[in-house]
């Protein structure tokens, strides 16, 4: 097990993680509390992985990327649109202050909560809702992180950015392939910076029946 971890950290670096306090926290975090059954065994490879409700848990490699992109600071606070199994939600959590995180499948985030309960991380907090229209209550946000993929960055998303904030959005149909992008908002706008190619499952409108 230990080989494996060390394997899958090396191959984040060998991919470009360069931000040491990523590094750590993916080395802090076990992605195989968050893959079950079957899966489970393939945690520490560089892959997706499918999670309950027709979900996916993302590459952990992008997962590095996507958050080392979203440059947190210790007093910021995060919102994720897309909770999933919770992982990325639980790397947010070591960089920043605190972590709002949303998903339209109730199970997905009443699993999530166990298991940050389990591992102790105090800092998040898992709301069933739909994420294209943020969360108007805990607005302003210092960083957003989408981690479905939108036609465009939802609107709501960036009027609840915060001016000096940054946000990573997969854009583009669900069925090809997607652009990420960092949008950052000024004084005067938003700035748009395509960083790579991914792939991730679509942004939904809407609550889910599960
Ligand atoms: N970040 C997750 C993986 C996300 S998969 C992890 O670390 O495991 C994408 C997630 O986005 C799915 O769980 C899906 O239910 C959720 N999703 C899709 N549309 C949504 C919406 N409108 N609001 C909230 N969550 C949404």
């Amino acid at each position: 097990m230990a080989e494996r971890k060390m394997r899958f950290l090396f191959a984040l670096r060998q991919q470009g993680l360069t931000d040491m306090r990523v590094l750590s926290a993916m080395e802090r975090i076990d992605r195989g509390a968050f893959v079950r059954g079957i899966f489970a065994a393939r945690a520490y490879e560089d892959t997706p992985l499918p999670i309950p409700c027709g979900q996916t848990i993302s590459q952990p490699s992008v997962v590095a990327l996507m958050t080392q992109a979203l440059q947190i600071g210790p007093r910021d606070t995060v919102l994720e649109v897309g909770t999933g199994s919770g992982y990325q939600a639980a790397i947010l959590a070591c960089l920043g202050r605190r972590v709002y995180t949303v998903d339209r499948h109730r199970d997905l985030v009443r699993a999530a909560v166990q298991r940050f309960e389990a591992l102790g991380l105090s800092n998040i907090v898992a709301i069933a809702a739909d994420g294209s229209r943020g969360l108007p209550d805990q607005a302003p946000f210092d960083r957003i992180l989408v981690t479905a993929a939108a036609e465009d960055p939802p609107g709501p998303l960036l009027s609840q950015l915060k001016i000096g904030g940054i946000m990573i959005v997969p854009v583009g149909q669900s069925d090809t392939v997607q652009s990420l992008i960092r949008v950052t908002r000024s004084e005067t706008g938003f700035d748009y910076e395509e960083l790579r190619p991914v792939r991730f499952v679509p942004l939904v409108e809407g609550m889910a029946t599960d």
